[in-house]
């Protein structure tokens, strides 16, 4: 099975400090996205690991200026420019001695499949991410995947790949984190319902008839977490936790009517997995993605890492309310393109990238964001079981189609 099915080994035993954790060749990370949020994330908690994790490669799309500190700071031995035009600012003696570079998408793919690397972060935002963790997956390696757009778009082809070639797939998207600690306490078959929670972003409680006046900078002002600005509207819209249920049917194979939404304000449990008996297991902490990064890097162990901890000696309230389906159409997409599978997931998150970026440019309102995706979701050609090209000849398609848009309210 691809996915990392046995529990932490250390699960049930007391904490343990560093020294207790038995030592072990250092763990080269390749950290596609490094400049990113989930990027920088990953480097704190490898700089906070005393040795354990080191950095093998760091690519980015086109900021060179932030790769090349990192590269100073981490000493990789790959450093990887993804857009040609932008290595062109990289000067001959701009790397630390030690540090090659690559560049260019090819050579991304060429460096993930290298066996030197014992994990890679696949955390390139949308569905530029889908090539370099496919590259990762097809050569067997260990993917701590952040990048949902993958599972997204060509979920089955992806798990079915992984388990061809041994690839172990490990969650770092929060939800998906918690529900694989989660569902430790049981087996598979014992499972109602996967509970994904939502913490309803920064519209929760805005007058509904006012959505459409949504500002950009509004829309970027996330109540609990800290994101890169793609994933932070799509919060907004919960269009978010549209594309991780469809992660979630396939990353655990799960049909789409035993998964939920529950919207819980506080961000602090971060999904709930109910069995057939009614009892309910669920993962805490503070908000942080630190954490689940350092569990997909770390698994098996647990270690001691930077992430916030919980303070117990203060009041904590866990609220949760059912999401409202009118205030979030976007919710219900998920529902549909989950149960739907095929090529409904692609078509959906090309559709939504592309509105989003109409959204932050001006041309489209907030509100148009659920709207058009489901307009192109409706009308789309349909397959059933696609393979990889007719998964990029219609997100393509679904690109195609909501830049024909204007602006649909
Ligand atoms: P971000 O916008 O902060 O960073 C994106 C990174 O990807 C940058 O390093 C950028 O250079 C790189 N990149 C963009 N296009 C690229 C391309 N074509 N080729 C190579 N590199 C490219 O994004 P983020 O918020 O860190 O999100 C990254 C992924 O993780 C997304 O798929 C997101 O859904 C997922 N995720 C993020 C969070 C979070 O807390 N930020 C939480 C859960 C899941
Ligand atoms: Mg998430």
């Amino acid at each position: 099975m691809p996915l990392a099915s046995s529990g932490p080994a250390s699960a049930g035993s007391p904490p343990c400090r560093v020294a207790d954790v038995p030592a072990a060749a250092p763990l080269r990370v390749a950290v596609l996205g490094s400049t990113g949020s989930i990027g920088t994330n990953t480097l704190d908690v490898i700089a906070a690991s005393e040795g354990r994790f080191v950095p093998w490669l760091l690519a980015a799309r086109r900021s060179v200026g932030p790769l090349v500190e990192q590269a100073w700071r981490f000493r990789p031995a790959w450093v990887v420019v993804v857009d040609p035009a932008a290595a062109g600012e990289l000067g001959a003696t701009s790397l630390p001695p030690g540090t090659r570079l690559a560049i260019g998408p090819d050579a991304l793919d060429e460096l993930v499949a290298d066996p030197a690397n014992d994990r890679v972060v696949s955390a390139i935002v949308g569905a530029a991410g889908l090539r370099s963790t496919w590259a990762a997956v097809a050569a067997g390696r260990t993917v701590a995947l952040a990048n949902k757009e993958t599972l997204v778009m060509a979920g089955p082809l992806v798990m079915r790949l992984a388990a061809a070639t041994g690839a172990t797939i490990i969650p770092v998207d929060s939800e998906h984190s918690a529900i694989h600690q989660a569902l430790t306490a049981g087996r598979p078959a014992e499972v109602a319902r996967l509970w994904l929670t939502a913490s309803g972003g920064p519209f929760r409680t805005r007058p509904r008839d006012t959505l459409a006046d949504v500002t950009p900078a509004e829309a970027l002002r996330h109540p609990t977490w800290s994101m890169g600005p793609k994933i932070t509207v799509d919060s907004a819209t919960m269009m978010n936790k549209a594309l991780e249920l469809i992660e979630a049917r396939w990353l655990f194979d799960m049909p789409a009517e035993k998964l939920g939404v529950l919207v819980h304000p506080q961000s602090l449990v971060h999904s709930l997995v109910e069995f057939v008996d009614g009892s309910v297991i669920a993962q805490l902490s503070p908000p942080d993605m630190r954490l689940p990064i350092q569990y997909a890097l770390s698994l098996p162990e647990r270690r001691p890492g930077p992430a916030r901890r919980f303070d117990f000696t203060e009041r904590l309230h866990f609220d949760f309310e059912p999401p409202d389906p009118e205030r979030f159409p976007a919710l219900d997409l998920g529902f549909v393109a989950a149960a739907r599978g095929g090529t409904a997931g692609a078509v959906l998150n090309a559709a939504n990238e592309e509105a989003v970026q109409a959204f932050l440019g001006g041309r489209f309102r907030f509100t148009d964001i659920a709207e058009v995706c489901r307009r192109v979701l409706d009308e789309h050609p349909f397959v059933a079981d696609p393979d990889l090209d007719d998964v990029r000849r219609l997100d393509a398609w679904a690109r195609q189609e909501v830049s024909s848009w204007q602006c649909v309210s």
